[in-house]
């Protein structure tokens, strides 16, 4: 626990433990830089999937129209496998 400087505002602020993602900013700047927001908070795992699902996707896609059908089987599993978890 300690004080800590806000990357963004510079105002010193406390906490009872290290910042969570390593980033030093206050609750302030988190809530109302969403610019800041989207580069330093961590997504939640649903976001994370979101994220990764929209990438597989679109690169299955593009396997698809290079006939590759092979490889686009291989990520769409892959990405079921990382959503069941284990
Ligand atoms: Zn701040």
């Amino acid at each position: 626990m300690g004080e800590y400087e806000c990357c963004s505002c510079n105002d010193k602020f406390h906490l009872d433990e290290p910042p969570y993602d390593g980033v030093p900013m206050c609750d302030e700047c988190r809530s109302d830089t969403p610019f800041e927001d989207a580069i330093l908070k961590m997504p939640s795992w649903g976001e994370a999937i979101l994220e990764i699902e929209g990438l597989v996707n679109a690169e299955v896609s593009d396997l698809m129209k290079k006939n590759d059908t092979a490889m686009a089987s291989k990520l769409n599993k892959s990405l079921n496998v990382m959503k069941r978890g284990y």
